[in-house]
C-alpha cells in the first residue's frame, strides 16, 4: 500500500473543527484529516446516505437527510449542523425511498438543482423543487465538476405514491473521479464506471454497506458485496455509508447490528479489494481525501 504525501500545514477545513462524536473509528478520521494533500475532496458524513463533498470550489450533497429523525426511523448520532450543508450547489439524489428523499430536508435547499432520474425529477418539480432529470448525459456543475447518472439495481420495495427510478452518480472533477453508488445490488456495470469517466480507477467511492434494520433486503449491498463492488469498480478509497445511523425505536436494543457493518466491510475489503483504502467516518465527521493528483491514502 502506498503512503500519504506529507501533511501540509495550511490544509485545514472548518469541518475539521466540528468533527462528529467519537466512534470506534474516530482515530481514523483524525488521521485522515491531519494528512491532507494538495488536491483533495473534503468528505463530511452527515449520517446514513448523506455526504457533503467539497471539491474544486463546489459543494455537492448526496441524498440529504437533514432533520433529527426520518419519519418513524430514529437517528443515532448528532443532528446535521446547518453549516455543514449551507451553500450547497448541487444535490445528488439516488431514488425516492424515504430514507433518501425527505421533502422537508430537500426544501431546506431551495433552488438547488436536484440531479436524479427523469421520473423522480418530474415528481420533485410537482413538489416545488428543482428536479433535474438526467439520462446518460453529463451535467455541468461548474468549476470543472461534472455529474452523470449511473446504473443502480434497486427495484425492491416499489412505492405506489412515488416514482421508482434508482441511480447512482459519477462525478468528475479537475482532480479525480467520485462514485456515489446510491442503493443498489451488485451488477456487472460497476466494472465499467472508470471507463465512463475516462479514468483508470475510481478515486473515491461512497458505498452503502448496511441498512436500518438487522436484516438487509435484496437490492442492497452488505459488507461483502460492497467490497466486491469496490473491486469491480477499481476503487482507491471507499467511504462506507448507509449504516449505523437510522433504526426503528426499539431495534437498536437487539444486538450490535448497527456497529457490525463497518468492521466487516474493512475486513472484506482487505480480502477482496486490497488496493482500496477504507475511510470510516463518524456521523458528522470529515476527512480530506486526495484524488488523482495525490497518492492513495
Ligand atoms: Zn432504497
Ligand atoms: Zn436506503
Amino acid at each position: 500500500m502506498r503512503s500519504w504525501v506529507p501533511p501540509r500545514p495550511t490544509c485545514r477545513s472548518p469541518y475539521e473543527r466540528r468533527s462528529g462524536s467519537p466512534s470506534p473509528e474516530a482515530g481514523e478520521v483524525g488521521e485522515a484529516v491531519a494528512r491532507c494533500a494538495v488536491d483533495v475532496v473534503t468528505v463530511t458524513w452527515l449520517g446514513h446516505s448523506t455526504i457533503v463533498l467539497d471539491v474544486a470550489g463546489r459543494r455537492l450533497v448526496t441524498d440529504p437527510l437533514l432533520a433529527r429523525h426520518n419519519g418513524p426511523l430514529r437517528r443515532r448520532g448528532p443532528t446535521p449542523a446547518a453549516a455543514a450543508w449551507a451553500g450547497t450547489d448541487v444535490v445528488l439524489l439516488s431514488h425516492l425511498h424515504h430514507d433518501h428523499a425527505e421533502l422537508g430536508s430537500l426544501r431546506r435547499l431551495p433552488d438547488v438543482p436536484v440531479l436524479t432520474g427523469p421520473a423522480n425529477a418530474r415528481w420533485l418539480r410537482r413538489k416545488g423543487l428543482r428536479g433535474v432529470g438526467l439520462h446518460d448525459e453529463w451535467y455541468d456543475a461548474g468549476d470543472g465538476v461534472r455529474v452523470r447518472l449511473v446504473d443502480a439495481v434497486h427495484h425492491t420495495r416499489p412505492m405506489p405514491h412515488r416514482p421508482n427510478d434508482a441511480n447512482g452518480h459519477l462525478v468528475t472533477t479537475p482532480h479525480g473521479t467520485i462514485w456515489f453508488a446510491g442503493d443498489t445490488g451488485l451488477h456487472a456495470g460497476m466494472a465499467t464506471l472508470p471507463d465512463l469517466a475516462d479514468a483508470t480507477s475510481i478515486d473515491l467511492a461512497l458505498v452503502p454497506i448496511g441498512g436500518w434494520g438487522p436484516r438487509l433486503p435484496a437490492g442492497h449491498l452488505g459488507p461483502e458485496e460492497a467490497a466486491t463492488a469496490c473491486a469491480l469498480a477499481r476503487v482507491r478509497c471507499a467511504v462506507p455509508v448507509h449504516w449505523g445511523t437510522l433504526h426503528f425505536p426499539v431495534a437498536q436494543r437487539f444486538g450490535s447490528w448497527m456497529d457490525d457493518a463497518a468492521p466487516a466491510f474493512r475486513e472484506a475489503v482487505r480480502r477482496t479489494a486490497p488496493d482500496c483504502r477504507v475511510l470510516t467516518l463518524a456521523p458528522g465527521g470529515s476527512a480530506h481525501v486526495p484524488l488523482a493528483d495525490g497518492p492513495v491514502p
